[in-house]
């Protein structure tokens, strides 16, 4: 396709226009994950600013992930005056190094204000890419951001960490396996992104959308999800024409999209990529949601991606597909044909199980900020218990593994690693559990818990990290084997009897399975400020230390400042309820009350005999939904106040959890039992059913 990646300086336009050497030097930096050599810094960035002003570029920018999860830029002009006029100048150093005065994203403490400057140094194994917004075409490069004493203040730095940690252990795992040509492992990701639209007007109406992007206030449409599929006959031709602009607008960054509809939701779409390395994964999935909102805007519709926008419909999630491949070829996730093929994949698949068992606390807190919590643990898909499912023949062949060879299992055949051949696993996506958090999907695992509104750099982190560490665990226990089949044999049915409670194939939202993970002594984290303390618990810190992701400073930095989000999130919140309760709904309802008031003693006016119970009941209603909720908003703003006052961080968080969060939900209430009694014609903002059902 003609525009496909023509807005990115790719490996075939740098092979075009660099020196030979250079691009050879370039190229192996890049496969190599290495950092880019000074000596060709010059030569690259020229060509690569020749190439972004031929196509109309005026400004360049460290495009990075601060820890907020959005991207930041900060945009600087080529243009520099000179004695003769003016010259396009963007050189070598620019490329490797910028130093955005970064001290107002969030640092959790790592950064004093005095010395507020990071730096930013082009990841080179993440392209740069043109951005088109308005008239203006800027050169975006991807990059790390780090303090000047080489903390990581971004997403990207530890991410790349952790691919490195994923490489260094798997590789010796393939080396166990006789493989000499493979040199690194990197992990792949297909993040499919679940959204919303909504109309432009609508969302302007909503102080709540506005401020929080979810309805803080709604009650549910008379019309509920049930009727999704009549409702989805067609999908509308001004959402048609926006998913085809958003299409053309990420083909030409490079990224494989493509949007499609979505059956869960009314109003809810979704765009999966096809999967790539995870770094890059991580850039496309920002654009994507970068694009998705952008192009919203130009439809005059708003793109909701918050994992809760309404209250009662289904949220929005992010499906983590996660594999990982080595450089000779092999997705290490796929069974394979013969047993020396199923023994490595099964190696591999064990060591996955093993990883999500020991650090299921880890992964959960990899989801966990106040939007997921109205998702995870809440009513709704997928469960804060973690589980892997592997479905029915996978689990069988795990249960033979683990009675061992000597004994015969249910099919009669012995399972011998390295010798008894798989069954053919089914690949059919009908066979999938939708209900699991981490199901194996044939050749992947798909991690389901993401948020919608997320960086996946974050999960993956965790996925990249707590796998190398299982992979090392079983590296430096094979390493010195004599007898390499029956040792693995050993270490897997071993491994198997210790992690097989995390294996759960059944229905996740059920009663029972939050009954039975408890007895088999699985987590169940219910709430972000719980699940926080998960990343600074002595296990995790090793983890890290060990595998060189985090340093201890940088883990407790992103704990500050996952809880101030979260204190924050939930303070914003609170506030704009209570304004829109005293500035909307109240004074809604004292109108429409006063009005059922006049007319009960304009009847009573005309005869006393005419029957105004009707009347009276309703401005009964009225009045004690009224008096209820102006209870609620003093209560809302008391507990409010307390919280803030709370200095110790954790217990500030907690208190807005069970105080703050708890309120908001009484207050709710009286909110959504309001609008079900107040005539249209006053209620003052617009409702589910028109923000659900109107695109
Ligand atoms: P489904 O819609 O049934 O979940 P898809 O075939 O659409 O399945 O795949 C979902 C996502 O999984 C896509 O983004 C796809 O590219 C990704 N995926 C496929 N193979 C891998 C892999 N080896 N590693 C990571 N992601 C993968
Ligand atoms: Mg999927």
């Amino acid at each position: 396709m003609e525009i496909f990646g023509q807005n990115v300086f790719t490996q075939d336009v740098m092979r075009e226009r660099l020196p030979k050497a250079v691009y050879k030097n370039l190229k192996k930096t890049i496969d190599e994950g290495l950092p880019l050599d000074p000596s060709i810094a010059d030569v690259v960035a020229t060509a690569m600013k020749e190439w972004a002003v031929e196509r109309g570029a005026t400004h360049f920018t460290h495009w990075f992930q601060p820890m907020t999860g959005v991207t930041a830029e900060k945009h600087d002009s080529f243009i520099t005056p000179t004695d003769n006029g003016i010259v396009m100048d963007f050189s070598g150093k620019e490329l490797v190094k910028g130093e955005p005065d970064a001290s107002s994203f969030p640092s959790g403490g790592l950064r004093v204000t005095f010395e507020a400057r990071g730096y930013t140094a082009w990841d080179c194994t993440s392209p740069a890419f043109l951005k088109e917004e308005a008239d203006v075409i800027t050169l975006c490069i991807p990059t790390a951001f780090c303090s000047y004493t080489g903390e990581a203040l971004d997403k990207k730095t530890p991410l790349l960490r952790s691919m490195e940690a994923l490489s260094t252990q798997a590789v010796r795992i393939l080396r166990l396996f006789g493989n000499q040509t493979a040199t690194r492992v990197t992990s792949t990701v297909g993040p499919e992104q679940e959204y919303f639209l909504v109309d432009k007007s609508y969302f302007l109406d909503r102080l709540d959308l506005i401020m929080t992007g979810r309805t803080l206030f709604g009650a549910m449409p008379p019309k509920g999800q049930e009727l999704e599929d009549h409702y989805f006959g067609s999908i509308k031709e001004r959402v048609v024409s926006y998913m085809k602009e958003v299409n053309t607008e990420l083909w030409k960054l490079g990224v494989t999209a493509k949007t499609q509809h979505n059956e869960v939701a009314p109003g809810q779409f979704e765009i999966a990529p096809i999967f790539e390395t995870t770094n890059i994964a991580t850039d496309h999935n920002q654009l994507v949601m970068d694009v998705l909102k952008r192009v919203a805007i130009r439809h005059d519709m708003i793109c909701l991606m918050h994992e809760k926008p309404f209250a009662g419909v289904n949220g929005s999630g992010k499906h983590n597909n996660w594999s990982m491949s080595s450089n000779d070829g092999q997705n290490l996730l796929d069974p394979g044909h013969t047993p020396h093929e199923n023994a490595q994949f099964l190696t591999f698949l064990m060591a996955t199980i093993k990883a999500v068992d020991e650090y299921a606390g880890l992964l959960r807190v990899s989801c966990a900020n106040a939007g997921n919590d109205h998702r995870l643990g809440a009513n709704e898909a997928p469960p804060a218990i973690i589980s892997v499912f592997l479905g029915e023949q996978l689990s069988d062949i795990l249960e033979q593994i683990e009675k061992g060879a000597a004994k015969s299992s249910k099919s009669g055949t012995a399972m011998r690693i390295g010798v008894t051949t798989l069954p053919d696993l089914p690949k059919d996506s009908t066979d999938r559990n939708r209900t699991s958090p981490f199901a194996f999907t044939g050749n992947r695992f798909e991690f389901r818990m993401v948020g919608s509104s997320f960086s996946i750099a974050g999960p993956n982190v965790i996925i990249n990290t707590i796998i190398a560490d299982a992979l090392k665990q079983f590296a430096d226990k094979l390493e010195g084997s004599k007898n390499f089949s029956a040792d693995l044999e050993k270490l897997l049915q071993d491994t198997a009897k210790k992690h097989k409670r995390i294996i759960f194939n059944g229905n996740n939202y059920s009663d029972e399975w939050v009954k039975e993970a408890k007895k088999r002594g699985l987590l169940n984290i219910p709430n972000t400020p719980e699940a926080l303390k998960e990343l600074v618990k002595k296990e995790a810190v090793e983890l890290f230390l060990t595998h060189k992701v985090f340093t201890e400073t940088e883990i407790h930095s992103r704990y500050e400042i996952m809880v101030e989000q979260y204190v924050k999130t939930i303070n914003i919140e609170a506030l704009t309820m209570i304004d829109m309760a005293k500035h909307s709904i109240m004074p809604a309802a004292t109108s429409f009350a006063t009005e059922v008031a006049q007319s009960i003693s304009a009847v009573a006016a005309v005869s006393s005999k005419i029957d105004v119970s009707a009347q009276k009941e309703l401005l009964e209603e009225l009045s004690t939904n009224l008096s209820s909720m102006n209870k609620n908003v003093k209560a809302l703003e008391k507990v409010l106040d307390n919280a803030m006052n709370i200095s110790e961080v954790d217990k500030q968080a907690a208190a807005f959890r069970e105080k703050v969060f708890a309120k908001m939900l009484e207050l709710r209430a009286d909110g959504d039992a309001l609008e079900k009694i107040i005539s249209a014609d006053y209620w003052p903002l617009p409702t589910y059913a028109e923000m659900l059902f109107n695109l």
